[in-house]
C-alpha cells in the first residue's frame, strides 16, 4: 500500500482559482492520452503517485478519455481505490461531458439530458461520490447556453460536483456562460482552454469590447487551467531527430492526437530554435514552455500530460525557473513569428 511522501507540499506552488476559495497546483496532470487500454496499469499508477508525491493535487479527466472512451476514468478509479483513497480530501478531481460518448441523441454536446446522465456514469466509473470540478467540455451551438448552465448548476446543487467549469468556450461565450451561472447562484469557477507557445488564441481580442479570453477570465474572476501546454509533445526535444515509435505521433492515436503532418519543416525549425533558447536558460524545452505560460497571473494552472515518471519529473522542474528576461521574451516572439 502506497504512503504519500511526507514532503509532498514542499516544492509545489498553489494558485487561487480566480476569486474562488479553491487553490490549484501551478502544474496539474491530465489523463487524456496515457491512461487507456494500451497502457499498463502499473505505469499509470507510478505516474499518479509520483505526481501526488510532488504536490500535484489536481487530476483532470473527461468521460471520453481513454482510448477507448471511459477507460481513463475506470483506470483512475482503480488506482484511486488501491493507492490514493486515503488522500481523497487532498485531491481535486475533475471530469467533463460535451464530446461524443454514446450513440443516439443524448450522448453528445450540451443538453441537460446528456450532462446529467454523464456525471452519474463518470462517478460510477471512478467509484466516487462527487467530483471536485465538472465541466461543460465544449459549447453546443444547438442548445441554449442557459440549458447547459442550468445542468451545471443542478449538478453542483445535487452535490455531485463542488465547482462548475467550462472548456473550449470563446471569450464571448464565456461572458454569457458566466452571466447565466451568476444568475443561477453557482459561479463559473474555471475555464479550461488550449494554450501554448504554439497556440495563442486565448490572447486574441475577439469580443465586441475588444477583450481576449484571458481578459474575460480575469475580469469575471474565474480561474484558468490551460491544456496541451507542450502542444502534445511538440514543445519538447523529442521530435528534433525524427519520430520516436513510442511517442504520441509515433503511436498514431485516434481522437485529436497530433499527426506527422503537424511536424512539418517550418514547425521543426521553430521547435529547434526554441530548444536552443531553453538550453541557454539551462532548462529543457518542456520546462521553458510551461514557465512561459505561468508568467501570466491569469493562468492558475498548467494542465500537462506525461507518459512516464521521467517526463513528469522533467516537466515539474519548470517550477525552479519561472522568470524570463525581456530579451528572452523578445527572442521567443521572434522565433514564433519567423
Ligand atoms: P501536453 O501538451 O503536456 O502533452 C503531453 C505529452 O507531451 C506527453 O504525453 C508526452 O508525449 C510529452 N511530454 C510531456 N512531458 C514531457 C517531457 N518533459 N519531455 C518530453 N516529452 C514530454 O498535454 P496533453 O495534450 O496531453 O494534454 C494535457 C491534458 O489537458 C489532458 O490530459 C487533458 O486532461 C487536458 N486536455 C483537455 C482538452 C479539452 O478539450 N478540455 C483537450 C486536450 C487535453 P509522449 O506521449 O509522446 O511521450
Amino acid at each position: 500500500m502506497y504512503t504519500a511522501a511526507s514532503n509532498r507540499y514542499d516544492s509545489m506552488k498553489y494558485n487561487r482559482c480566480g476569486k474562488s476559495g479553491l487553490l490549484l497546483p501551478a502544474i496539474s496532470l491530465g489523463l487524456w492520452q496515457n491512461f487507456g487500454n494500451a497502457n499498463e496499469l502499473k505505469g499509470m499508477q507510478a505516474i499518479l503517485v509520483a505526481a501526488f508525491d510532488k504536490g500535484i493535487t489536481h487530476f483532470d479527466l473527461a468521460n471520453n478519455y481513454g482510448p477507448p472512451a471511459g477507460e481513463a476514468e475506470r483506470n483512475f478509479g482503480k488506482i484511486l481505490s488501491s493507492e490514493l483513497s486515503a488522500y481523497r480530501d487532498e485531491l481535486i478531481i475533475s471530469t467533463k461531458a460535451g464530446y461524443y460518448m454514446w450513440p443516439g441523441p443524448y450522448g453528445d454536446w450540451g443538453s441537460k439530458k446528456y450532462l446529467t446522465a454523464s456525471i452519474d456514469q463518470s462517478l460510477k466509473r471512478m467509484g466516487l461520490e462527487y467530483v471536485d470540478i465538472f465541466y461543460s467540455h465544449r459549447p453546443d451551438p444547438n442548445t441554449a447556453i442557459e440549458e447547459t448552465m442550468q445542468a451545471l448548476d443542478q449538478i453542483v446543487r445535487s452535490g455531485k460536483a463542488l465547482y462548475a467549469g467550462i472548456s473550449n468556450y470563446s471569450a464571448a461565450q464565456t461572458k454569457q456562460a458566466a452571466a447565466v451561472l451568476k444568475t443561477l447562484g453557482t459561479p463559473c469557477v474555471i475555464h479550461q482552454p488550449r494554450y501554448s507557445l504554439l497556440d495563442r488564441w486565448v490572447e486574441k481580442k475577439t469580443t465586441s469590447q475588444n477583450e481576449s479570453l484571458l481578459d474575460v477570465v480575469g475580469n469575471e474572476g474565474m480561474g484558468c487551467i490551460v491544456f496541451s501546454p507542450l502542444a502534445q509533445g511538440r514543445l519538447t526535444d523529442k521530435y528534433l531527430n525524427g519520430i520516436p515509435a513510442d511517442s504520441r505521433v509515433g503511436r498514431s492515436l485516434p481522437n485529436g492526437a497530433i499527426l506527422p503532418k503537424d511536424l512539418n519543416e517550418e514547425m521543426l525549425g521553430k521547435i529547434s530554435q526554441l530548444n536552443a533558447l531553453a538550453v541557454q536558460r539551462n532548462q529543457s524545452l518542456a520546462q521553458m514552455a510551461i514557465a512561459w505560460l505561468l508568467k501570466d497571473e491569469r493562468v492558475t494552472s498548467v494542465l500537462m500530460g506525461a507518459s512516464s515518471v521521467a517526463q513528469l519529473h522533467n516537466s515539474l522542474d519548470a517550477l525552479t525557473n519561472l522568470s524570463f528576461t525581456a530579451e528572452e521574451l523578445l527572442r521567443i516572439e521572434e522565433i514564433l513569428e519567423s
